[in-house]
């Protein structure tokens, strides 16, 4: 095993290939855009991601390919996985990409879900929301991320506009409507399954979202977990079997009062892992190319406490943010832009230092659109 090819050279790609690297692999990547930060570290095919030349010259150059995020067409892919191996494989890409078929394999595993309904019309779309009641939030199937392509709708009365803006002026759209789940918190379970059938679990993580975007993410302790860890990984072990998975896969949960509800799930190395780097295990990173790549997977427990907090629109001056000692920087050298993750800091509280205070510490020197949220309350808290 030599190269390793990736779909998408975004941050992904370049965490990937930085952590691969030491291995003595190599990289390519494919990203329509010339700049894209993977192409430090990797060789960059620019092309859009299905085009189906650079997809063929991956095939030739890689001995097995990955990808960093889900929406890669199926034609695509089944060209693509019949030239060369593709890690994880089809049946995780597919199920990935359709909230609706997502939601009906957790269900069909005995993993619970927000109460849901299809909806192809507006019509619909009154029936579904009679049934489950509102507050209720429409979404389209495919396609959306991070809180993009979904309405929330508080009254009936809000259904018209909810449609207009997520199927636009279409008579016709591949919706689903979801019940609004009350939460306390949400929290991540990411795995790795090697190609030899192991699996190895992170912590599960507390994520903390602001406007659609991920700001903090802190991998809990094993007392904190207790109450919902084994539910998790149980839940990724029948999981990883059902789809015959290897590599990282993420299960983003909702924590209630009844324990853990899925929401979605992320083929891939996953932003609510990122604190991995740094926290003296193997890496997210590190274990998904090893993953691919038929090695044998690492310990991923962290050696300490660690998180992590996104650097959004812009990066914060590396002179004041490395003058504390227990901040590790990411940057991923992208064009600074609104609502775009540039960056991450991990934070490494130090024996008997409240993790609060060093992130209390961390937001006057990071931009506004970084510090919404990053000293929300934490579970386990008070
Ligand atoms: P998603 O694109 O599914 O990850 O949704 C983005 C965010 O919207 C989630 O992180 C939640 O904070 C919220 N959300 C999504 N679905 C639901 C739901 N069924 N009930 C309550 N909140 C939700």
């Amino acid at each position: 095993m030599k190269r390793i090819g990736i779909v998408g050279g975004g941050q992904l790609a370049r965490m990937l290939a930085l952590a691969g690297r030491p291995l003595g692999l190599e990289f390519s990547a494919i990203d329509p855009a010339p700049d894209a930060c993977a192409g430090a570290v990797a060789r960059l095919i620019v092309a859009e991601y299905g085009d189906a030349s650079a997809l063929a010259r991956l095939a030739v150059e890689c001995d097995v390919v990955t990808y960093e995020f889900e929406n890669l067409s199926a034609k695509a892919l089944d060209g693509l996985s019949a030239a060369v191996p593709v890690r994880p494989g089809t049946r995780s890409l597919l199920t990935s990409q359709d909230r609706l078929v997502e939601k009906s394999l957790f269900g069909s595993i005995g993993l619970p879900t927000a109460p849901h309904r299809p909806v192809d019309n507006p019509a619909d779309l009154e029936k579904a929301l009679r049934t489950l009641g509102c507050p209720a939030i429409l979404k389209t199937r495919r396609l959306g991320y991070d809180g993009k392509g979904q309405a929330l709708i508080r009254a009936p009365e809000d259904a018209r506009m909810a449609w207009a803006s997520v199927a636009g002026d279409r008579s016709t759209s591949d919706l689903i409507l979801e019940g609004f789940v009350r939460f306390r918190s949400e929290v991540s379970q990411i795995s790795c399954r090697g190609a030899d059938g192991s699996l190895v679990h992170y912590p599960l993580t507390e994520n903390a979202h602001a406007g659609g975007i991920l700001r903090r993410s802190i991998p809990l302790s094993p007392t904190v977990a207790a109450p919902w860890a084994g539910q998790a990984r149980a839940a990724m072990e029948r999981l990883m079997l059902e789809l015959g998975h290897v590599g990282n896969l993420c299960i983003e949960f909702f924590v209630t009062a009844d324990g853990l509800v899925a929401n979605e799930m992320a083929p891939r190395v996953h932003n609510s892992g990122h604190w991995s780097l740094d926290g003296g295990g193997v890496s997210q990173f590190e274990n998904h190319v090893r993953a691919v790549a038929g090695l044998p997977l690492g310990n991923p427990e962290p050696s300490r406490p660690v998180l992590m907090v996104n650097l959004i629109g812009s990066m914060p001056d590396p002179m004041k943010v490395l003058s504390l000692p227990f901040v590790r920087l990411h940057d991923y050298a992208k064009e600074p832009r609104g609502g775009r993750k540039v960056g991450h800091l991990n934070i490494l509280p130090p024996p008997g230092v409240d993790p609060r205070a060093c992130l209390a510490a961390v937001a006057p020197l990071v931009s506004e659109e970084t510090s919404a949220a990053i000293l929300s309350p934490m579970l386990g808290e008070g």
